[in-house]
């Protein structure tokens, strides 16, 4: 469990509980929530394979991309939601290659190791340094 705040790096209070869904999970998951006393600022325990406000895990999102990087459609069978992640990676991806597209398939792990989600909307710059993400502990129904 994280005890410092991410954002300020002041300690965190537990801060209740909420519910959140994830992708092959039928029910709602139990995650504690920390609030940092300092900048007001509320962070849940999500499962380390899940990025903030994603409900497929990580692994599953970089499956799709890599399906859309070798142009292999019939696996990835694109819905609304793959093709909103393929179009926010290469909005960052041509940030960091231009348009070299024969570059990006390692562009995904560059991002990750930059502290970014590279299928997020949220395109930025110039990082904060983060110390760690509270992202350890989840609590499952029974
Ligand atoms: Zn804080």
């Amino acid at each position: 469990m994280p005890s410092e705040c991410p954002c300020c790096g002041a300690g965190l209070w537990w801060h209740g509980y909420t519910f959140a869904y994830f992708d092959n999970i039928p029910k709602a998951v139990i995650l504690r929530r920390l609030r940092c006393p300092s900048c007001k600022s509320v962070h849940r325990l999500r499962p380390k394979a899940f990025w903030s406000r994603f409900r497929y895990s990580i692994q599953v999102i970089r499956q799709v991309l890599d399906c859309f990087i070798k142009n292999d459609w019939q696996s990835v069978s694109p819905g609304s939601r793959q093709r909103l992640w393929w179009q926010r990676f290469r909005n960052q991806a041509k940030l960091i290659i231009g348009m070299n597209w024969g570059l990006l398939s390692g562009v995904f792990d560059l991002l990750v190791n930059r502290g970014q989600i590279p299928v997020s909307s949220v395109i930025l710059f110039d990082l904060p340094a983060i110390k760690h993400q509270p992202t350890e502990v989840c609590f499952c129904p029974p």
